[in-house]
């Protein structure tokens, strides 16, 4: 079902049935925070308040013009202007999609998205925004450290996401554990070959244990992204283990997902960051979060059915 599921994100026709019908809306609005930026920033005030920090996502991937791109560098400087305006910028990440930024356009996609991601960087950084890049299917990863490197040339704060799924993940997680490199560590959400991803669900979660173990007891700053509590418990253990301070990794999780355990450990102390969407193309983020839970596909098919 998560693979066919992972297919349906990447269907037109669906799309298109499942974004034009009012019936979703409900459903959608557990994982998103809105159609717009100010339904973001409603949703940060209330996280902030709530001893939570942030990374704001402007919904978006699979770009496939170059003005496309250049609107989704448009809407996150937009966003960081935004976050200024209203004081809000203290500890506050965006994340950001190199699909979104033209990675895949023919010919020069990886020149065009380095380059506007470069600039999106330069604008987060002087408005004291910190920015992560999202890591996509398996065929975009070389690219993505590609253009990380690039970009922590000059900014070094840049960070990214490794996926425990992948079998390159424990050699791109010891290359990547050196000072000051943020790295987010997540499962990986998207339909992957046996070939380069373990195929079952356990593995995954060992795999994630073993380069939890190597970002926690590198130089970098780990940030342990998953919904997974025995997994927040094991990282709980190594970093107690190996003396991190408190204030040298996060946990992070999604908006909409473990809330009360979300404020349990910001209220323990840790930082917590929430993943927070907004905008209106959340087809496949959305989708991705059906695919992680099979009771989610049960849910949303009732809320379509009962209305
Ligand atoms: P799971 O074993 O999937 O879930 C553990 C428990 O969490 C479940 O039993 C359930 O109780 C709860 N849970 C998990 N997912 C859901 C859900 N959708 N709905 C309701 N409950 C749920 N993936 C990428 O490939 N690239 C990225 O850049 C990326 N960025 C991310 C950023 C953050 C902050 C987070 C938290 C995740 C990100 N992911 C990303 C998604 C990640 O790869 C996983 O698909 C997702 O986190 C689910 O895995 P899990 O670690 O929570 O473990």
């Amino acid at each position: 079902m998560r693979t066919a599921l992972l297919g349906a994100a990447r269907s037109d026709a669906l799309r298109r049935a499942v974004t034009s019908s009012p019936a979703t809306r409900p459903v959608v609005s557990r994982f998103v925070a809105g159609d717009d930026l100010d339904a973001a920033v409603r949703t940060v005030r209330e996280l902030t308040a709530a001893g939570l920090t942030f990374t704001l996502d402007h919904l978006g991937e699979d770009t496939t013009s170059r003005e496309q791109a250049e609107a989704t560098r448009d809407a996150y400087l937009h966003l960081f202007r935004r976050l200024a305006d209203e004081g809000l910028t203290a500890g506050a990440e965006a994340s950001v999609k190199l699909s979104a930024l033209g990675q895949a356009l023919p010919r020069d996609g990886v020149r065009v998205s380095t380059g506007l991601a470069a600039e999106l960087v330069a604008a987060a950084t002087e408005n004291g925004v910190l920015v992560t890049l999202d890591m996509e299917d398996h065929t975009t990863v070389d690219a993505t450290l590609e253009t990380l490197r690039t970009l922590r040339a000059e900014v070094p704060t840049v960070g990214a996401v490794l996926q425990s799924m992948l079998h390159r993940t424990e050699a791109d997680c010891r290359d990547l554990a050196t000072a000051g490199s943020r790295i987010r560590l997540v499962k990986g959400a998207y339909a992957e070959p046996e070939s380069v991803a373990f195929p079952d669900k356990a593995d995954v979660d060992r795999a994630y244990v073993r380069c939890l173990r190597i970002l926690v007891e590198g130089q970098g700053y780990p940030m342990v992204a998953t919904h997974d509590l025995r997994l927040v418990r094991i990282a709980r253990e190594l970093v107690t283990r190996t003396g991190r301070d408190a204030d040298s990794y996060e946990f992070q999780m999604l908006y909409g997902i473990q809330p009360a355990e979300q404020r349990r450990l910001a209220e323990e102390g840790a930082t917590v960051r929430v993943y927070v969407p907004y905008g209106t193309d959340w087809y496949g983020y959305f989708v991705r979060r059906l695919a992680e839970r099979p009771a989610n596909v049960g849910f949303f098919l009732r809320s379509l059915t009962t209305r």
